[in-house]
């Protein structure tokens, strides 16, 4: 799919202006209309963009915890549909329970007169729109004079049409690839360009609206679908700060030519230019102190150097290398070698061409990239060149460096930095070693770097051959391809590197190759060997003999083709792909098809050779850890500068280079994201979700790491926990969730020690994404005074499970010695949790967004029934984890269609009986209350019963049935409850034991997240 056009971003486009000429003001209605298009829009679910997705229940999708924080609820809202929605929701206590005063929804813009008052708020929200609010820096402005403390303002909108001035942000979001998709027809079209223009208009511009949408937009099936980048910025109550800063560092606006072209498009809050590290260091304390983001400018190259309103450290005034003589053998710190030989200081601010010339001149050399103006983003995140074979990324070389901790605001001197070379205050951090890993591939991500040192080279001269080989047609494409990558690069010497080139032109295929060997009085040339005088493309073109600095300007094919990329004047994105075998039938094929596919004449792809010292590196001895490739394939989309950067043509070369790595990935090795360099380049295994959460409880001495002095202190720690409590009553909620955040990339949490009563119950609507269950660990009287040591029976501060109201879901009895017992437990009872056939029954419930109304995801849990193998893989299930024994059964209760749909097949299998329950009749229209009722004496006296039911949200239903049953004549203890699914934000197994069901056991093969 091409990339839709951006209409969003050009309201000002002439065609729409002329067009819109004579319109009217949107009335309340006609405004809903077009925003309604966005609210249905899918594309916008996955970002924060409340406001447009779930705007009357944003904040009832708040996780409970958090709407029982609100106390006052407070909105500006001019259009009159819309604040009747807010009246009519946010008013009813079911929205918001705990407001201390009744929501007031203002029909009128936030605007900086009449928002007056000494009002505080913790949260400030914008949303929709802010064209009313004009200049929006002072609204925001006046906002954060509305906040607490600790409060924050959130703004949503569309990228690229605000502008906040100075304000700095303490973080951003943003959704580039955001997307509004609408049915392709004229009355939608009309509400949508009505909404765009911020006017209706009369029939006969009307037409050309939709003409324009449909030109703009791009169509799939019967649907137009337009590019709407969004974005979110918070700031906080230090959001105006910045004049703070401006005594101690030069603070300017605009940054010098950034070359990046995204990057430039942004507009920061500010940029420091620090002259020395103690500015640097006062930057860094000023963000900490404000909680602000930052970003760092190095050369400039990257897009990522520039946010909008984020601040901005620019550090093109520490541009030195020095060289420093011949170090002596240094021992022990960690990573280096033995003989350091001539050892490199690179400043940050300093370029590839910087090093480059600074080293030649000394004879010696930094393995580094193909062009002089590339800054220190390249050696911290990597660093792919022509030396890379030989001597390695250019991370690899670094040995030491020196950084200002965006965690501390310390300066820390890492690794190998040569004396001279410390600044004063530098202190070697407790983690330095992690450190160093860290800063060889991903040394972006952890502070402001000031220099690294690097190992030196001897510098050597460089031979270039180039081939350009016309292809006729596919196949020989990927003949050639294949020749490359077998006779010319597979078993080329580690001196040398062959980078290939495919590209069009004049409509015709062509593969560039060219290798480059690196020599010196050392080594024996390789390029000049019969093995390359042989006939694979004849002899090429001439060979030049260059030095480091003359390789920039060597007019190797890359840079002569297309004309020299449309006489040098484009612009360019990448993106890079590691891949392997690029011979091989299906690899090459796609790389065919996506030159044929190019939407602009001067898009390549670009292999650069790997192998060699890349992969004699150990995986896991850098942050950079994707060695084992044999290519970076550099996905480049070209464009002619005069065409625009928002030009159509740019756009579509843009999606050109997503879409072929999107169909390279699974083919290759891995990818190189400058913007998440930790999570594609570090072959760390990807942060699993927590599974299951068990709770372990117990008596006193129960367990069998029994201390002594845990005891001796045990009532003073409960009398403090208990004050505490009382003080902040939802400490026990927050305990909970520290250790739940904490558990990164961890299946299975166990979390020991819990105290308090029916955990479950309490905790589970705090994690509605996880199943909670809770293991209460017992032993006998005996046991636990042999385990207390003192033979005496002291039961003071024993939990006497009799008198518990609630019944823990698994009970681990824990009187034997050793681990066996405790595995066969966790075999039988605990594993069964992680089976896969629930998974393949979560797979089953699906998914119907908007219903029954919009922003609620509906999930179609009856549906299991409805799929092949759905009801009996739940028979099996629920047949298979009922802890009793079926035969002793008297009944399975159900209510209501889900229920009886899963309990027939159930009751049949088990050979059970199952009484019919039926709601009656609903009371009355506007209750949902309904009436359940069961046939007399069908259930037999004395005997156990299982109600399952297909759904346990808010229990309320559950409830019901229970007290049929137990007015039925069943006795509590009698009964188990299975459900399908279970919807923990709802609470129910709360408001079961709140109505006194706690000591029933309710089971639920999944736990489903959502409403
Ligand atoms: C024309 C061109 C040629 C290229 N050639 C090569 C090549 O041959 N080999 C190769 O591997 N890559 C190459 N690249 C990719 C290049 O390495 C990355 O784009 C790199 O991030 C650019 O670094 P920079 O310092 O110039 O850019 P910047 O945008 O200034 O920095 C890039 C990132 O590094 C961060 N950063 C910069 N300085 C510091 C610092 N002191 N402390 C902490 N963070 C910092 C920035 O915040 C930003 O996130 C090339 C890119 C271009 C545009």
């Amino acid at each position: 799919m091409t990339k839709p056009n951006s209409l969003l971003t050009q309201p000002n486009s002439p065609g729409l202006n002329q067009a819109s000429a004579r319109r009217t003001p949107l009335s309340d209605t006609q405004y809903a209309a077009g925003l309604r298009i966005f609210q249905n829009c899918t594309a916008y679910r996955d970002f924060i963009v409340p406001q447009l997705s779930r705007s009357e229940t944003v904040l009832a999708c708040l996780p409970g915890h958090l709407i029982r924080r609100i106390k006052r609820y407070v909105a500006y809202e001019p259009n009159d549909v819309f604040a009747e929605i807010l009246e009519g929701s946010m008013g009813t206590e079911e929205v918001l329970p705990c407001l201390n005063l009744a929501a007031q929804v203002h029909r009128t813009s936030f605007d900086l007169e009449t928002s007056t008052g000494d009002e505080k708020f913790d949260l400030i929200l914008f949303c929709h729109s802010m064209s009313d609010m004009k200049p929006s820096h002072a609204s925001i402005t006046r906002a954060l004079s509305m906040l607490t403390q600790h409060g924050i303002v959130v703004v949503f909108h569309r990228d690229g049409t605000l502008d906040f001035g100075s304000l700095v942000c303490t973080q951003t979001a943003s959704f580039p690839t955001g997307l509004v998709c609408m049915a392709d027809i004229d009355a939608v079209l009309d509400d949508f360009a009505a909404f765009i223009a911020g006017g209706s208009s009369e029939d006969a511009a009307r037409a050309i609206w939709r003409e324009l949408c449909r030109s703009f937009g791009v169509r799939r099936h019967d649907q137009l679908s337009f590019s709407a980048p969004e974005v979110m910025y918070a700031f906080n109550c230090h959001a105006t700060s910045l004049s703070e800063l401006t005594d101690l560092v030069l603070v300017v606006k605009e940054d010098r030519a950034i070359k990046n072209r995204e990057a430039r498009l942004q507009r920061p809050a500010a940029i420091a230019r620090p002259t020395d590290t103690r500015q640097v260091q006062q930057c860094v304390q000023w963000v900490l102190r404000n909680e602000f983001s930052l970003t760092v400018i190095g050369g400039g190259h990257g897009g990522h150097c520039l946010k909008g309103n984020v601040f901005a450290v620019d550090m093109s005034a520490f541009d030195k290398v020095h060289l420093t003589a011949v170090e002596k053998t240094e021992e022990g710190r960690e990573g280096i070698g033995k003989n350091l030989g001539a050892l490199v200081v690179a400043e940050a601010g300093s370029t590839t061409g910087d090093i480059i010339r600074k080293t030649m001149a000394a004879g010696l050399t930094v393995p580094l990239g193909s062009r002089p103006t590339v800054g220190a983003g390249l050696w911290l995140q990597g660093g792919i060149g022509h030396l890379s074979r030989l001597h390695g990324l250019s991370c690899d070389a670094i040995i030491g460096t020196i950084l200002v901790s965006v965690a501390s605001g310390q300066i820390l001197c890492v690794g190998h930095v040569p004396e001279q070379h410390i600044p004063r205050g530098a202190v070697r951090p407790a983690n330095e070693a992690d450190l160093l890993w860290a800063v060889k591939g991903a040394g972006t991500n952890f502070g402001i770097v000031m220099s690294v040192t690097f190992k030196a080279y001897p510098a050597p001269v460089y031979s270039t051959r180039n081939w350009v080989v016309p292809l006729a047609d596919e196949a020989e494409a990927l003949l050639q391809i294949r020749k490359f990558d077998t006779l010319v690069a597979r078993d080329l010497d580690q001196k040398c590197s062959a980078d290939a080139c495919l590209y069009c032109k004049d409509h015709r295929l062509h593969l560039g190759v060219a290798v480059i060997e690196a020599y010196n009085s050392n080594f024996t040339r390789v390029l000049l060997t019969p093995a390359f005088e042989a006939d694979i493309w004849g002899s090429g073109s001439d060979i030049k003999t260059v030095d480091g600095f003359g390789l920039f300007e060597t007019e190797i094919y890359v840079y002569g083709m297309h004309g020299g990329h449309a006489g040098g004047k484009s612009s360019a994105f990448k993106r890079c792909i590691f891949l392997k075998n690029i011979g091989d039938k299906k690899i090459a094929s796609r790389l065919v098809a996506a030159i044929k596919a190019q939407p602009s004449q001067f898009c390549y792809l670009h292999m650069i050779q790997g192998g060699g010292a890349v992969g004699d590196i150990a995986e896991e001895a850098t942050a950079f850890g994707c060695r084992d490739w044999e290519y970076a394939c550099v996905i480049t989309g070209v464009w002619p500068r005069e065409e625009g950067d928002d030009s159509e043509l740019a756009r579509s070369v843009k999606q050109w280079v997503y879409n072929v790595a999107e169909d390279l990935l699974p083919l290759s090795c891995g990818a190189y994201d400058p913007s998440n360099v930790l999570a594609h380049a570090c072959p760390f295994p990807a942060a699993s979700k927590l599974k299951l959460i068990i709770l372990v409880t117990g008596e006193i001495c129960a367990g069998k790491d029994h201390r002594a002095y845990k005891e001796q202190h045990r009532l003073a720690l409960t009398a403090y926990f208990e004050e505490q409590v009382r003080q902040r009553p939802l400490l026990p909620d927050e305990h909970f969730l520290d250790m739940v955040h904490n558990a990164v990339g961890v299946d299975v949490l166990l979390i020991t020690g819990i105290r308090d009563n029916a955990p479950v119950a309490s905790f589970s609507h705090l994690v509605p994404e996880c199943r909670l269950i809770e293991v209460n660990v017992c032993a006998s009287e005996n046991t636990r005074c042999m385990r207390r040591g003192s033979g005496e029976d002291n039961h003071d501060n024993d939990v006497d499970l009799t008198q518990m109201n609630y019944r823990p879901d698994l009970i681990f009895n824990n009187d034997e010695t050793g681990d066996d017992a405790a595995q066969m437990f966790a075999e039988s009872y605990l594993l069964p949790f992680l089976h896969s056939d629930l998974n393949l029954l979560a797979e089953m419930v699906r998914e119907v967004p908007n219903f029954p109304r919009s922003g609620i995801d509906f999930r179609h849990v009856l549906g299991i029934a409805h799929q092949a193998g759905g009801l009996a893989l739940c028979t099996d299930l629920l047949e298979s984890r009922f802890p009793g024994d079926w035969a002793k059964i008297g009944a399975i209760a159900c209510c209501g269609i889900g229920g009886i749909a899963f309990a027939s097949a159930l009751a049949l299998r088990v050979d059970v009986p199952l009484p019919t329950s039926y709601i009656s009749a609903m009371l009355s229209s506007s209750s949902e209350e309904a009436l359940i009722e069961v046939e007399r004496d069908v259930i037999p006296k004395g005997r156990p019963a299982v109600v399952i039911d297909d759904v346990l949200s808010s229990g309320s239903t559950l409830c019901a049935l229970l007290d049929l049953l137990i007015t039925a004549g069943v006795a509590a203890e009698n009964i188990d409850v299975m459900v399908i699914a279970e919807f923990p934000v709802h609470r129910g197994r709360e408001l079961l034991r709140n109505r006194g069901f706690g000591t029933i056991r309710v089971q639920s093969l999944l736990v489903v997240e959502g409403v």
